[in-house]
């Protein structure tokens, strides 16, 4: 059934037309659900009592509930969101002097297993639709009073594994809600097959793919989906995600203390990437419990790493970090309430 948020404005539509009412209570009922974040058909006060009355049962709207808000000395503020079957997922909003971001959860844990990773300490739960995701950014744009500028793929769980709802919740969040595909950035571990299928559908979205080491044995070490794809055939994977839509593709190169972090690994990265339209953004590691002992590098060893890759010619950003004090850093997203609770 389609529900709100998550129907297209054809969807609703089709459910306007129904009820035998005219084509412009579309366009309010969208304009109320994703412009004014309504959470009740009841606010809805320029659409009749009767049609009011009669959406619920054709259309249901469903809100997201908060459960928690913790908010960071630096403004981050990390939200725990329940799901209508119960589940939870979290998702973080970032304001910066020239825009406001919101990192979003894609599914409710994660299958991907990464070494390093807090949210594949849960496994996987489902997926989350279009609609969920959709709605992380309305709430927290209604929450934080500010109009959300860029949307991030980062939280919890692997979009690429719930491509056509994530590509769904994309246009709703570009046709909809008003957020440029330019200001949105879907990060995958790298699933190769859906980078070309999502190639095909040319949004004009940024494409972060989560390399991580430059050879395979170190990849398949710290990341279990490297058993699985080569490196090369990720990088070809990229290669084609730039041809096709025209896109600079970023890798995401998490900095692990001694395991791959030395100039040898940086100068292997620099050839692997180079021609390629791309940028490098390092990510020193984010402490989080790991059975491996992972360690975070010394500002020292990154930007040593970070030297060898600019002498090559690669374009590296780094990224800004927010909310270390909130556990709401990238890779640290795990339902600690929902531990505390169990
Ligand atoms: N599944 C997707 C998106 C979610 S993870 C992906 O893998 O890209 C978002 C980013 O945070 C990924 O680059 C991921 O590798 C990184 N990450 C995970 N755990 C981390 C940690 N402890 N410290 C820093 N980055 C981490």
């Amino acid at each position: 059934m389609t529900v709100l948020p998550g129907a297209t404005r054809e969807e609703i539509l089709q459910v306007v037309r129904t009820l035998g009412q005219p084509d412009y209570r579309a366009q309010q009922i969208a304009e109320w659900v994703y412009r004014k974040g309504a959470r009740l058909y009841d606010e809805m006060t320029n659409l009749p009592l009767s049609l009011r009355q009669a959406l619920p049962e054709l259309l249901p709207l469903r809100r997201l509930e908060v459960v928690r808000a913790q908010r960071s000395a630096d403004g981050t503020v990390k939200y725990l969101f329940a799901l209508a079957d119960g589940e939870r997922v979290e998702a973080v909003f970032l304001p910066y002097d020239d825009r406001t971001s919101v990192c979003i959860s894609s599914q409710v844990g994660c299958a991907a297993g990464c070494r390093f990773c807090a949210t594949a300490q849960m496994g996987f739960t489902r997926n989350l639709t279009a609609g969920e995701m959709v709605d992380e950014v309305l709430s927290i744009q209604q929450m934080s009073g500010q109009r959300i500028s860029h949307v991030v793929y980062m939280g919890m769980g692997e979009p690429l594994w719930n491509l056509q709802e994530v590509i769904k919740s994309v246009l709703l969040l570009n046709r909809e809600v008003g957020i440029s595909q330019r200001h949105i950035t879907v990060s995958t571990v790298g699933v190769v097959p859906a980078i070309y299928e999502l190639a095909q559908h040319r949004l004009q979205i940024t494409l972060a793919i989560s390399l991580h080491a430059p050879s395979d044995d170190l990849r398949a070490r710290i990341m279990p989906v490297g058993r699985k794809w080569k490196v090369q055939e990720l990088i070809d994977a990229a290669r084609h995600y730039t041809e096709v839509t025209g896109r600079k593709v970023t890798f995401e190169y998490l900095l692990l203390r001694g395991v791959n972090d030395e100039p040898h690994h940086a100068h292997a990265l620099a050839r692997l990437v180079k021609g390629l339209v791309c940028n490098v953004n390092l990510i020193p590691f984010n402490q989080v419990e790991t059975p491996d002992g992972f360690t975070r590098p010394e500002p020292s060893r990154v930007a040593r790493f970070r030297r060898v890759l600019e002498e090559a010619g690669i374009t590296v950003t780094q990224r800004v970090e927010k909310g270390h004090d909130i556990s709401a850093a990238c890779g640290q997203l795990k339902l600690e309430t929902a531990r505390a609770r169990a």
